[in-house]
């Protein structure tokens, strides 16, 4: 006899673990069970990533998505005392005249709805970063185009946190108060079958309606799982399980990089400990002028990571491998892309080491970007993360908790209510994302 649950959620990533968790929290009767390929939860690219978040965007729906997972967050390690990592350090954004420019409109759009940023003049940021060089007159830097530093725009309400503590506490909580997951085990197909059997050769035939019946899985449990509800969360790898089924996720993936830098014994020690920011007396994050080069500091390992936005020129992969290690982080892509930019802005890089490199994938929906939640039938698929699904985690799994419920808004962490609507395909109304520096 296959297992039978209400809900079977495919994937223990952060979208997995933050959408069980509000559903099991929402529905105490109900069995949900989360089930994953691997050994344990946020083992994919929830794993590997920088973590980062902020609430510093354009479009108000990426505001309120992140702006609310942040309260969330900011709420289990304060008042919740379970620590998740998470330490407010700030962005800081680097900008010549014309990014100043071009910021100040979203600036003001960021300000009137609640938002704060604040705005730093190039004499600010010499006496606040000493180590930071803000023109150049060499013929390297000339080369490669790299504007100056004018001024920057910081941001108080971002910073990083650890996302498997943060899975973790998902994780925790939902099997606390009952929900079930199964590691090791892959879901091969949706199964899909007719809404009202009728026991004829070949259900379901056209004229029946049809619903997704269930998972069949491989791996340790090697069974058919039963579901009144199968909610999809399954990342870079959504498209296995959609398109055999006639559905579009929009999503396809990409490799990105993350590079750590020894700090400790360095000039790179004073860097990472700049006061001037923030309570803890860290540099915050900073993001370059060019190519998005960015660095944050890792206290607690005495380092920096290091990344860079690559769009172009850097392909889509269709079907992405399942096991992650197969994607390779590139030391040249370091050495002669990054490092040339990082050292010229931050000579203080100059010389440092590699302590460790890695890469995952981010899995962009190539529609607009921002993420998507939508029901169809029994079937809820959420992702589509673009890169920035840690820092919308909570409000993204309150959105399926919404669409099982069948409710038209989900309630996000402090009140704010949210079409869910608005994050699926049919009706979707989402302001596309412009402040892209
Ligand atoms: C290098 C890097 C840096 C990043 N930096 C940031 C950042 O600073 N801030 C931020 O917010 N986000 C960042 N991200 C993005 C962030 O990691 C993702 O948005 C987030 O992890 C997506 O969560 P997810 O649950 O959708 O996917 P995953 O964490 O990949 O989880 C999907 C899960 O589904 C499982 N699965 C899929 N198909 C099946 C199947 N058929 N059977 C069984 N299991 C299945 C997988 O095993 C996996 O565990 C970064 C990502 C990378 C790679």
């Amino acid at each position: 006899m296959p297992a039978r649950y209400d809900v079977v959620v495919v994937g223990a990533g952060i979208m997995g673990v933050a959408s069980a968790y509000h559903l099991q929290n929402e529905n105490p009767g109900k069995k949900i069970l989360v089930v994953d390929r691997y050994g344990g939860a946020g083992q994919g690219n929830t794993g590997r990533s920088n973590a980062m978040f902020r609430n510093t965007f354009s479009s108000s729906d990426n505001q309120v998505l992140a702006d609310s997972s942040i309260d969330f967050y900011l709420h289990v390690q304060k008042e919740l005392k379970v620590d998740v990592g998470l330490q407010e350090i700030g962005y800081l954004w680097l900008m010549n005249e014309t990014q100043l420019s071009k910021s100040k409109p979203f600036l003001r759009r960021m300000e009137g709805n609640g938002i704060a940023t604040t705005l730093y003049g190039k004499e600010d940021l010499k006496r606040l970063v000493p180590g930071m060089a803000a023109g150049f007159a060499d013929d390297e830097t000339k080369v490669m185009g790299l504007p100056p530093v004018d001024g920057g725009v910081f941001g108080p309400k971002c910073g990083r946190l650890d996302p498997d503590r943060l899975v973790r506490f998902y994780a925790g909580e939902f099997a606390r108060a009952g929900g079930e997951f199964a590691f090791g085990s892959e879901v091969k197909r949706l199964m899909v079958g007719p809404s009202e059997p009728l026991g004829i050769e070949g259900e379901p035939l056209v004229w029946q309606e049809t619903r997704v019946e269930g998972v069949s899985l491989a791996g340790s449990s090697q069974t058919d799982v039963l579901a009144d509800m199968v909610v999809l969360a399954g990342g870079a790898w959504l498209n296995e399980l959609l398109e055999p089924i006639g559905v579009d996720g929009h999503v396809k993936a990409k490799k990105r990089q993350l590079f750590s830098v020894r700090a400790e014994g360095s000039k790179l020690e004073r860097l990472l400990h700049t006061p001037g920011f923030n309570q803890l007396g860290l540099l915050p994050l900073v993001i370059l002028p060019k190519a998005g080069v960015h660095f944050k500091p890792v206290s607690e390992e005495e380092c920096f990571w290091v990344a860079c936005e690559d769009e172009m020129n850097r392909p889509y992969i269709d079907l992405p491998e399942h096991d992650l290690d197969r994607y390779r982080a590139e030391r040249l892509y370091y050495e002669r892309g990054i490092y040339p930019v990082l050292t010229s802005y931050f000579p203080a890089f100059r010389g440092s080491k590699l302590k460790a490199m890695w890469a995952g994938l981010y899995a962009y929906n190539t529609l607009d970007n921002l993420p998507f939640a939508f029901r169809t039938g029994n079937l809820i698929v959420v992702g589509g993360d673009s890169g920035s699904g840690i820092m919308k985690g909570d409000a993204l799994g309150r959105a399926v908790g919404a669409l099982y419920s069948e409710e038209d808004e989900a309630v996000l962490y402090g009140g704010r209510a949210y079409r869910t609507s608005k994050l699926g395909f049919e009706r979707r109304d989402v302001e596309r994302e412009e402040w892209v520096i």
